[in-house]
């Protein structure tokens, strides 16, 4: 009771975690097909991740503002080493990550002459939900009795090239995206069209801005979405998958882009904190060494074909589709009793919207406990179809 009632409740108090599993109060285990919202990509309890946090709490935990400290250089050059973008601003979450970027167009924009800067985003995307985030998130469930909302964004259609041309006048300073929409219902962007987002920019001038809050760190097969589509942002964000689990974000951006953010004009009390910075340092280095991008690309596609063909036949079943392993399957109903079903057989999923199930297992599952997953997915949707069936004969 204490708590504000802002979350939905899933029914289940876990305990501890190891890998891909979770245990509850009682002893129950879960296999955890939500990875804590697409967090926990090496799993939980990771060693190396867990032995770099401890040697790091035994050392120092925090101090403000990072002057001069060597771990944040360090944790950005992992990055640029990854993502062939020379700066990083650390932050704690995906919101604010955001954020930055925002700001950072809108300071470029203004540099640039461009008085009233727009952002362009996209229908059934998610940015976050820090108010200006909230406005350039293209659902507008999430944007409930909270206006005023800041000027200077605009939505879209997703996947339509046209609209967004349409769409570009004299005050737009960027666009943001998502490659694959994971809150919008695993939406993957079709690459015709995020190529010609990325060429409309470089003529227009504008900061190509990519939101990898849920696709980043390995979790499409790649160790960055963008990586797969063949194209250069000038600004990627990051959360989630960073940290595997302890609060970073991180928003990535060219070198020209420096300049925009001189001393003072940005910051986070705790953003780059040693703590966080050693877990993606561990984090880094560990997907680098053992390839699980490559892992998440090849057991996701196996996952992917298995529900296809296993459902193939359900009357319920619209569209099974994602990439790596962020896969979704679109349901002609609510998904949520299906939800419970696979919490009672010993499976933890998300949804995306009412009628769409998100898997987002952890990147090193193994191929037994994917395995064991799709079963429980496929005979829980099977046998709750023929209950209902069962009910609409007898009357029910
Ligand atoms: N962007 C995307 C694409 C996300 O999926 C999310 C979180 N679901 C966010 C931003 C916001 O991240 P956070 O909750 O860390 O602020």
């Amino acid at each position: 009771m204490a708590l504000f009632p802002t979350y939905l409740r899933n029914g289940i108090r876990p305990l501890r975690g190891k890998g891909a599993w979770l245990e509850d109060e009682q002893g129950h285990a879960y296999l955890d097909f939500t990875s804590g919202l697409g967090v926990t990509n090496l799993g939980h309890g990771h060693p190396r991740v867990q032995q770099a946090v401890e040697e790091q709490v035994s050392r120092l935990w925090h101090v403000s503002n990072l002057f001069e400290a060597p771990w944040q250089e360090q944790a950005a050059q992992l990055l640029q080493h990854a993502g062939g973008l020379e700066r990083v601003f650390f932050c704690n979450s995906g919101a604010e990550a955001n954020e930055a970027a925002i700001k950072l167009a809108r300071r470029r924009a203004h540099q640039q002459g461009i008085g009233q800067p727009e952002i362009i985003t996209f229908t059934s995307s998610f940015h976050g939900r820090t108010l200006a985030t909230l406005t350039a998130t293209g659902q507008e469930k999430v944007k409930t009795d909270c206006g005023p909302y800041p000027a200077g964004f605009i939505s879209v259609p997703f996947n339509d090239l046209a609209a967004l041309e349409a769409a570009v006048n004299d005050q737009t300073a960027g666009v943001m995206l998502e490659l694959v929409q994971g809150e919008g219902g695993l939406i993957p962007a079709e690459p015709a069209f995020v190529q010609g987002v990325e060429k409309l920019c470089r003529e227009k001038n504008l900061l190509f801005m990519v939101d990898e809050v849920q696709t980043g760190i390995g979790r499409t097969g790649h160790l960055f979405a963008y990586q797969g589509y063949g194209v250069k942002p000038d600004v990627v964000t990051l959360a989630k998958g960073l940290g595997n689990g302890l609060p970073i974000g991180a928003m990535m951006g060219k070198e020209e882009l420096a300049e925009y953010f001189g001393p003072g004009s940005h910051a986070s009390t705790f953003g780059g904190n040693p703590v966080s910075l050693a877990a993606a340092a561990a984090v880094l280095t560990e997907m680098k060494e053992a390839d699980w991008p490559r892992w998440a690309g090849s057991l996701g596609k196996w996952i992917k074909e298995r529900l296809q063909e296993e459902l193939r036949d359900h009357p319920w079943v619209k569209e099974i589709r994602g990439m790596g392993l962020m896969i979704g399957v679109q349901l002609d109903r609510p998904v949520a009793d299906w939800i419970v079903k696979s919490r009672e057989k010993g499976l933890l999923v998300l949804q995306a919207g009412p009628e769409v199930l998100r898997l987002l297992p952890p990147l090193i599952i193994r191929e037994k406990e994917a395995e064991q997953a799709v079963d429980i997915l496929v005979n829980g949707l099977w046998e709750l179809q023929e209950v209902s069936l069962d009910e609409s004969v007898s009357g029910v």
